[in-house]
């Protein structure tokens, strides 16, 4: 899969139809394979966490959340065609699950939220076999445990919703205990918007790539962490130059 590299992180050049498709192709190779939705906030946090830039740079895909990686990709001469929201992946996908006969586990988010989003698409996907669903919490004290209740339920599909780079972490971490899982994502706050909990940007917002600005209006905490698409913006701006004066000097 083609990817542009943004600041040491590799993020895939594919539309949500296509990210659908590998998904299908992942699906049938044996072993565990790791997803991300990746927005300008994760390429900050990963200049300074190696640990976390090391678990994006070996998941098998990480997709453009944020429309600042759209914008982003243009500088550096290597197009995102779209972007792919994990908010939309999670409906998509169990809707495929549903298809397939794939069976999906929701781990994360307050308690009873992962539990009613699972009959949420249950409703909305007739077929859709939810696994199991749990709270639980990134603590390693829990940790085995979790794993356990997960590799009892049997589940293939695995979403994660500890927030990142908690949820990354953790599914890189469990990467060889997950036995029977083949995909597992970090989906942030997306079961909260499947319950709604969380409420999403009316869709023109979205189009107009403003989906963060209602974000901040909505969780106005969220200030500091946003602080990071101002610096993202310079950060990438300036390594596309880089690269684009090394690439006409050679
Ligand atoms: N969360 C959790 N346990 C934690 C921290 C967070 O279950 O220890 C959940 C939280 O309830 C929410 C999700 O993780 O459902 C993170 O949502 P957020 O919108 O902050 O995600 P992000 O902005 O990181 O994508």
């Amino acid at each position: 899969m083609k990817n542009v590299m943004i600041l040491g992180v590799p993020v895939h050049r594919v539309t949500m139809r296509e990210a659908l498709a590998h998904i299908a192709t992942l699906m049938a190779e044996p072993g565990m394979h790791q997803l991300a939705t990746v927005n300008p906030e994760f390429v900050m946090r990963a200049q300074q966490d190696g640990n976390f830039r090391d678990v994006l740079q070996s998941a098998e895909m990480c997709l453009a959340d944020g429309i600042g990686l759209v914008w982003a990709s243009r500088w550096y001469g290597q197009p995102l065609p779209e972007r792919v929201p994990g908010s939309e992946l999670v409906y998509h996908l169990a809707e495929q699950c549903a298809r397939c006969g794939w069976r999906l586990f929701l781990l994360g988010a307050a308690p009873g939220v992962a539990a009613a989003a699972g009959q949420i698409l249950q409703a909305k996907y007739p077929g859709l076999e939810i696994a199991g669903t749990f709270s639980g919490s990134p603590h390693p004290h829990e940790n085995d445990a979790i794993v356990q209740r997960i590799n009892d339920s049997q589940a293939d599909i695995l979403y994660v919703a500890y927030g990142a780079p908690q949820q990354d972490k953790w599914i890189a971490h469990n990467r060889q205990a997950l036995a029977a899982v083949r995909l597992a994502l970090g989906v942030g706050g997306a079961l909260d918007f499947i319950t709604g909990k969380a409420v999403r940007a009316p869709r023109r917002v979205q189009q107009l790539g403003l989906e963060w600005l209602h974000r901040l209006l909505r969780e106005p905490w969220r200030w500091r962490r946003m602080l990071a698409l101002p610096r993202f913006a310079w950060a990438a701006w300036r390594e596309s130059r880089q690269l684009h004066k090394h690439s006409s000097s050679a």
